[in-house]
């Protein structure tokens, strides 16, 4: 455990620039974990300055992915946009103590005097002009030119960069918007954050944050995190424009937040058990931060997957039903929830088993609501090339399946009120399959296609019974009358 003796006060500090992503959720969750566990703070700030990319929708999506997420915050949120004054004042402070200084270079008459042999970034050319800052000039930060900047990093150790190499970087740009880097530190200072817990690829402003940071204060230094980057398969950066990153896409697939939570706590950090499938209260008690791994983490869409399929297992027929029925209601938007939930209720545990998100349970329950219903061309083409006897046997079964149901003496099975129960169906289905010396498995792919619509799914006489008889009966009928038009 990482040795903390003063309240720990940790930000997320998400740039609303886009869909959420997947990373930033992960970072999220890796300081709420860490608040929760030493009775800290959890602060959000939105740094909205880059006022062209961000926007206070995708604000709101971040809101709600966290919520969904349970990610609760403690504080905040804030919005850097409204505390420019703050940085504009911080700047003028670090001008004063002679931090800083004013710059009046174009980046053109930069480039313009740069030699084939000249060290990468400023040149240092306005340092000892004396100029003072006003309207089109930048304000830039006196790195030292010699020694070196030291991040203590508790996932990385300590990482060294000599001064040497950072240049003279801008603090407030020449149209007097104060950059990022600035934006940051003040905040994090002002805020009284204790610990830095963020993204790998903000390593490289780290020690310019180290260095504006004594600039500015005494203040005790924050204890800096870099998490390892999210890759995909081909180990290559997580990217929007490849890969699928936002956690609104995969909440609308149907993860469950819970199976999200836990699959985003071991990108970077297993429990020393080696398990991979816990509740968020292992994660509370064994989370720790300074064995995070700085390997990337593989981002793996089948691993979350494979938990979210544990996830919707594990939880109550009534549950899993209540939380698939949103996305039918999506699909059938005509129909109403009660409509939805009286035939997904009994086919509500089977239903579970067979799905890895929720989105899934309309392909597999279409049949119950489909309307018109045709089945799918693929399975009833192979259907009719592959099977010489499914007219038969279709017919055969739907006579026995009739005659069942209108059946009437004492011995009858159940009458048309009640419909044909599992038992009587799957009876019925095996006299029909040895009457034609087939395998019951055989048999069952005519009548599936034909009234399910495709050869996979559901357990067949769970599907008749809930989907009833007249539907049953119908769809029978069209297939034998379409095998019969392909017959001529
Ligand atoms: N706003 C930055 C981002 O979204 C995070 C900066 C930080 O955590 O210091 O990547």
């Amino acid at each position: 455990m990482t040795d903390v003796d003063k309240e720990v006060r940790v930000r997320f500090a998400p740039s609303p620039t886009g869909y959420f992503h997947v990373g930033g959720a992960r970072t999220a969750l890796y300081n709420w974990l860490f608040a929760r566990q030493h009775g800290g703070k959890l602060i959000l700030r939105i740094e909205d300055t880059d006022t062209e990319r961000s926007d206070s929708s995708w604000t709101e999506g971040i809101l709600k992915a966290l919520e969904w997420l349970h990610i609760d915050i403690d504080e905040g949120p804030y919005f850097q946009s409204q505390r420019k004054d703050l940085y504009l004042a911080a700047a003028e402070k670090l001008f004063l103590s002679g931090h800083a200084y004013a710059c009046d270079c174009t980046r053109d008459d930069i480039e313009n005097r740069k030699k084939e042999d000249s060290k990468p970034g400023y040149d240092n050319y306005c340092r000892e002009r004396g100029l003072v800052p006003g309207e089109g000039r930048a304000l830039r930060f006196r790195v030292p030119d010699t020694g070196v900047t030291i991040v203590n990093d508790l996932v990385r150790g300590e990482v060294e960069f000599a001064n040497v190499s950072i240049e003279d970087f801008v603090l407030v740009k020449s149209n007097g918007d104060p950059l990022f880097v600035l934006a940051v530190v003040v905040d994090d200072q002002d805020m009284d954050i204790t610990h830095i817990i963020r993204a790998e690829e903000h390593l490289p402003t780290t020690p310019k944050a180290l260095l504006l940071w004594k600039a500015l204060s005494n203040k005790r230094l924050p204890v800096f995190a870099h998490l390892p980057v999210l890759v995909n398969e081909k180990r290559q950066k997580l990217s929007k424009r490849r890969d699928r990153v936002a956690v609104e896409d995969y909440r609308e697939m149907g993860i469950l937040p819970e199976a999200m939570f836990n699959y985003l706590t071991v990108l970077g950090w297993a429990p020393k058990d080696g398990s991979e499938i816990f509740q968020p209260e292992k994660a509370l008690a064994e989370f720790d931060l300074g064995q995070v791994n700085h390997s990337p983490a593989f981002f793996d869409e089948k691993r979350l997957l494979f938990f979210n399929g544990q996830y919707i297992r594990s939880l109550a027929d009534e549950d899993f039903m209540a939380r698939g029925v949103p996305y039918l209601g999506k699909a059938y938007p005509g129909l109403g929830n009660e409509e939805i939930m009286r035939v997904f209720m009994p086919l509500a545990s089977v239903t579970k088993e067979r799905v890895a998100t929720l989105a899934e349970c309309v392909d597999l329950l279409s049949f119950l609501f489909d309307d018109p219903f045709s089945p799918d061309q693929d399975d009833y083409q192979k259907l009719v090339k592959e099977s010489d006897f499914a007219g038969e046997l279709i017919k055969d079964f739907l006579d026995r399946f009739k005659k069942a149901l209108y059946q009437d003496d004492e011995n009858s099975f159940p009458d048309s009120e009640k419909g044909v129960d599992i038992e009587s169906i799957k009876a019925i289905l095996v006299e029909c399959a040895d009457a034609l010396g087939i395998k019951l498995a055989k048999a069952q792919a005519p009548i599936r296609v034909s009234v399910l619509g495709k050869r996979a799914g559901l357990p067949l006489f769970e599907a008749l019974e809930v989907l009833g008889p007249k539907k049953v009966m119908a769809r029978l009928e069209n297939a034998l009358a379409d095998l019969a038009k392909n017959a001529k």
